[in-house]
């Protein structure tokens, strides 16, 4: 696979976990956070980390995010910055958005206004996990 170029909003546990795969496989990837200390412990994790609100068009625009080929949204709690974000960044042409959702309902939204893989953290390592227990070389589970 040639090297892609890689957003991660938002560097809490989830966003820095994507972000550090990626890195590790030789990615480009760009860090952003609104919180500086957030994109301090991320550094090591990312080829580039920004402080910045990404819910602020002009501040993506600057970014040039447009010419990323994919963006993760890993902002969970603050459901409306995760909203916001994720509209902005198909208004300005993002092609692959990725969102991470907190529940059903910030799932249903985050569908609707665009994103194009909805991402449920818990549910779906839940079920990775047990998909794992069911295959045939877990028996001795
Ligand atoms: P995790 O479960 O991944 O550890 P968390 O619980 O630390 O996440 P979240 O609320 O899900 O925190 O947010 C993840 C990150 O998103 C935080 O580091 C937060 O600073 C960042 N963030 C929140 N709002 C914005 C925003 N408007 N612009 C950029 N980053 C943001």
């Amino acid at each position: 696979m040639g090297k892609r170029q890689y957003a991660v909003i938002g560097l809490g546990r989830f966003g820095t976990s994507v972000a550090h795969r990626l890195y590790t496989a030789g990615q480009e990837v760009l860090g952003i956070d609104i919180n500086e200390e957030s994109v301090e412990n991320a550094e090591l994790s990312v080829t580039h980390a920004v402080i910045a609100d990404t819910t602020e068009a002009e501040t993506l625009k600057s970014i040039g995010i447009r010419n990323f080929d994919c963006v993760i949204v890993a902002i969970g709690n603050d459901m409306q910055s995760s909203i916001l974000t994720t509209l902005l960044l198909k208004e300005l042409g993002v092609k692959k958005v990725i969102a991470k959702a907190l529940n059903k309902n910030h799932g249903q939204v985050l569908s609707k206004i665009g994103a194009d893989w909805v991402i449920y953290p818990e549910r779906d390592m839940g079920e990775r996990v047990a998909n794992q227990l069911l295959s045939p070389n877990m028996l001795n589970y």
